[in-house]
C-alpha cells in the first residue's frame, strides 16, 4: 500500500476544514482506489471534527501534540485529546515547527516516546537544509536526526518517515530522483526495512507522475497541492 497524507497546516478553519472533508470523502469514493490510504492532517481547532465524519474513508491526524499528560502548558493539545477522539497519526518533526517554534530533535524524541504505546501513529519528518545538501553531508545529517529523534524508541511498527528537504518545501522545487531514492536507502537501512518511507517536498499534479517511478518510496506527504481536494486524490489515482 502506499500513503498519500495532506497537511492543512493553518489554511483552514474550522467549517472550511469540514467542507473540505466532506469533498475529500466523497472523491476518495468515486476514486474507488485500491492500493493507496489517504491521510489528512488538520489544524488542532478541527481535530474534533473527526466525531462528524463517521464515513470518513481516510485517516484522520493531528499537526503536532505536546509530550505531557496534562498540566500548565498553555496553548498545547496533549495526546489524551487525540486517543479520546481516536485520531489515526499525528505529525512530529515538521521543518515549520522545527524552525519557527525551535522545536529540537530531543524534543521531538520526547514527543515519539510519549505516544511510542498509543494508537496514534507518529509520523515523522526529516530532512537537511540547502547547505547541507550543498556542501554534500545529507546523509550524516540525515543519520544524526535519526540517531536523537528515535533515541530509546525500540518498536518501528507504528512509525511512518517522510523525507522532507527543507529546501523543497512550498516553492515547487523537487530534487533530483536518484537523491530522493538514495535518502530513503538510509532510512530504511537505519529503520531495518519496517517503517514505510514517504517523501515531502512541492509534490503536486504537475510532478507526481515524476515522483511515483521513485523505486523505494512508500507515498508522500503534500502541502500546498492537497488543498484542493479534487486534485489531491486525483494525484492519488496517479499512483494507486
Ligand atoms: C509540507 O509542508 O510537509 C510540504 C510537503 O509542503 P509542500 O507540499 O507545500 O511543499
Amino acid at each position: 500500500m502506499k500513503y498519500l497524507i495532506g497537511n492543512l497546516k493553518m489554511n483552514l478553519t474550522y467549517f472550511e476544514t469540514s467542507s473540505y472533508l466532506d469533498t475529500l470523502n466523497n472523491e476518495i469514493k468515486k476514486a474507488n482506489l485500491k492500493h493507496t490510504i489517504i491521510g489528512e492532517a488538520v489544524s488542532h481547532d478541527s481535530i474534533s471534527l473527526i466525531l462528524d465524519k463517521p464515513d470518513k474513508q481516510y485517516l484522520f491526524g493531528a499537526q503536532n501534540i505536546f509530550h505531557k499528560q496534562k498540566g500548565a502548558y498553555t496553548g498545547e493539545v496533549s495526546i489524551r485529546s487525540a486517543e479520546e477522539l481516536n485520531l489515526d497519526f499525528v505529525l512530529l518533526g515538521h521543518s515549520e515547527r522545527r524552525m519557527m517554534f525551535n522545536e529540537t530533535d530531543d524534543l521531538i524524541n520526547q514527543k515519539i516516546a510519549h505516544i511510542e504505546n498509543t494508537k496514534v501513529r507518529p509520523v515523522l519528518c526529516v530532512g537537511e537544509d540547502l547547505a547541507t545538501f550543498e556542501a554534500k553531508k545529507t546523509k550524516e545529517f540525515i543519520i544524526d536526526q535519526l540517531n536523537k529523534c528515535l533515541k530509546g524508541i525500540t518498536d518501528y511498527r507504528d512509525l511512518i518517515i517522510s523525507y522532507e528537504p527543507i529546501y523543497c518545501i512550498g516553492n515547487g522545487i523537487i530534487p533530483e530522483i536518484c537523491h530522493i531514492e538514495h535518502v530513503i536507502e538510509y532510512i530504511k537501512e537505519f529503520t531495518h526495512h519496517k517503517v514505510p518511507v514517504l517523501y515531502g517536498g512541492s509534490v503536486s499534479l504537475k510532478n507526481i507522475d515524476l515522483l511515483k517511478q521513485i523505486k523505494n518510496v512508500d507515498g508522500f506527504l503534500v502541502g500546498g497541492a492537497a488543498l484542493d481536494p479534487i486534485n489531491f486524490i486525483e494525484m492519488a489515482k496517479r499512483i494507486d
